[in-house]
């Protein structure tokens, strides 16, 4: 029997701080960490996952799936994913992770999976496991590491944040449905080609009946109106401007802590598998 460490990294902040955590202060475990690509993902996500590399001192697996988005998008009629039937997670995320570790745990192999929760967020999706032998520590929630102490362990490293989250917060695909509505009006204009792919999946699948959008009520189409472009900015600086006039200043970080997209619209609007 061989004792195993698994870390995966979604590209993500918390990820990557629990993965430099983990080699401060478990420098004895020998852990492998993963990175499962679902072949959507934004540039700036490999160039983070380079850099830590660089900070881990150790290269980070790739884990490919067998099937790409399109082979699913089409075994699933052409169908978007949604929050209501996320294929994607499942597909792209989960199935090559499950791929990966099934021999070791048939050989036996103990599997330990750290998974980066913080202490100061409530997590409603269990990472329960199906294997006996396969067991998930949040290290973050056993030790106290909340979001100022994630984003502090990243500036010590050099690290810092990804570069994307100047103006999303999240990582994971270009066109994650996850996504507030400023976040698609940014992508149209830093990645306008992701944009239009998104677009030309939307047209696709609404040709074959599928009753989801990308983003809730409206097609990309519609959102990329320069009238509807000015009004969701409008609509984003006002939730802002409410959110920090209720945010206590704190004199430990004078600048104030950045504002997560996901903290002003709702945690509920991400996923933990890809956005960590
Ligand atoms: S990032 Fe979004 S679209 Fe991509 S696999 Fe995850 S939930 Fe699905």
């Amino acid at each position: 029997m061989v004792e195993r460490h698994v870390l995966g990294l979604s590209g993500g902040r918390d990820s990557a701080a629990l993965a430099v955590y983990m080699r401060h202060h478990h420098p004895e475990l020998d852990i492998e960490y993963f990175f499962t690509d679902t072949g959507k993902e934004l540039p700036e996500v490999y160039e983070y996952l380079g850099r830590l590399e660089g900070v881990l001192g150790k290269p980070i697996l790739r884990l490919n799936p067998d099937r790409d988005f399109d082979f699913w998008l089409m075994q699933y009629n052409s169908f978007l994913p949604s929050a209501q039937t996320r294929w994607c997670t499942r597909m792209l995320k989960l199935r090559p992770f499950e791929n990966w570790v099934k021999p070791m745990l048939k050989d036996g192999d103990e599997v330990t999976s750290y998974v980066a929760i913080r202490s100061d967020e409530d997590y409603r999706e269990g990472y329960s496991s199906k294997s006996q032998n396969l067991s998930v520590r949040l290290p973050f929630r056993e030790d106290g590491v909340d979001k100022a102490g994630v984003i502090e362990l990243l500036e010590a490293s050099g690290l810092g944040l990804p570069s994307y989250y100047e103006w999303r917060s999240r990582s994971g695909c270009t066109f994650c449905f996850f996504q507030q509505k400023i976040e698609w009006v940014r992508l149209m204009e830093r990645h306008p080609e992701a944009f239009e792919e998104a677009k030309s999946y939307e047209k696709t699948a609404v040709k074959h009946g599928s009753p989801f959008t990308w983003s809730q009520g409206e097609s990309l189409e519609e959102l990329a109106h320069p009238d509807r472009v000015a009004q969701i900015r409008s609509d984003h600086a006002a939730r802002l401007e409410r959110m920090k006039a209720k945010i206590q200043p704190n004199p430990l970080r004078p600048d104030g802590e950045p504002i997560d997209i996901d903290d002003l619209y709702g945690q509920s609007k991400m996923c933990l598998t890809c956005h960590k």
